[in-house]
């Protein structure tokens, strides 16, 4: 009852607010109507591997070009939402602005996209370079993973990996440079994910380079199996406004 009190008194104190554009809404983490009808939520058809979206009516099994060509370590890839309209900001302002309570409504959307539960299961956040922690103060993808840990129940580990390589600006990169770039990035712990299948939790993902070079290391490192899950996926033609975010 207190707890409820206490709530009550915030939502006097700091009402809630569209996470997108800032308007004062009814209920907390929710989009305002305006911007919850610009949001392109990603569903099929699309590559039974890496999600990417498709036109057209495909087989449930239907693969993309890229996955057909070379199938990439991990098993499945989806992505909540496209990274177009009312989801940039959310994004930007969790990535740039410390908005970091964002969070939660970002992973609630992402829980849909979790594997089935499977023994084993361990949720690893994509990590950050330590300069690039330092500057930030916070993982967005170590934030995601947590409240996707406390949603789900699934246990996360949130240093099984580090990034060895900094993370440089690949915005502008090609896909070939960024795949080259990525190469490498990775360190993972064995004894943390050995065995294990393991969740690859990020906030965006592009060409998929990051999580391809991510997902190749945990498999090297015995994890049984890797599937990854990211709050947002920029498609080709959302690359203008990917360079902002990318950083
Ligand atoms: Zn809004
Ligand atoms: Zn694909």
């Amino acid at each position: 009852m207190f707890r409820r009190a206490a709530d009550a008194l915030l939502d006097l104190v700091l009402p809630p607010r569209c996470p997108s554009c800032r308007e004062i809404v009814v209920e907390d983490r929710r989009f305002c109507s305006a911007c919850w009808q610009q949001l392109s939520f990603l569903t099929d058809p699309c590559c039974a591997i890496c999600g990417l979206p498709f036109d057209v009516e495909m087989a449930a099994a239907a693969q993309c070009g890229a996955c057909a060509d070379t199938p990439p370590p991990y098993r499945r890839a989806r992505a909540a939402f496209r990274y177009e309209g009312a989801v940039v900001p959310v994004l930007l302002g969790f990535k740039h602005a410390a908005r970091t309570h964002l969070a939660l409504l970002m992973a609630e959307q992402m829980l849909r996209l979790m594997p089935a539960t499977e023994a084993d299961q361990l949720l690893v956040p994509i990590p950050l370079d330590t300069r690039r922690l330092r500057q930030r103060g916070y993982n967005q993808a170590g934030l995601l993973a947590l409240a996707l840990a406390r949603l789900s129940g699934i246990p996360m580990a949130l240093s099984a990996m580090q990034r060895v390589k900094p993370t440089h600006s690949t915005a502008g990169l090609g896909r070939a440079a960024r795949f080259r770039a990525a190469k490498g990035a990775f360190r993972a712990d064995r004894t943390r994910v050995e065995g294990r299948r393991v969740v690859l939790v990020d906030d965006v993902m592009t060409t998929g380079a990051t999580v391809n070079s991510a997902a190749a290391i945990l498999v090297r490192s015995g994890a049984a199996s890797v599937d990854v899950v990211t709050f947002a996926r920029a498609l080709p033609t959302d690359r203008k406004e990917f360079i902002t975010a990318a950083e």
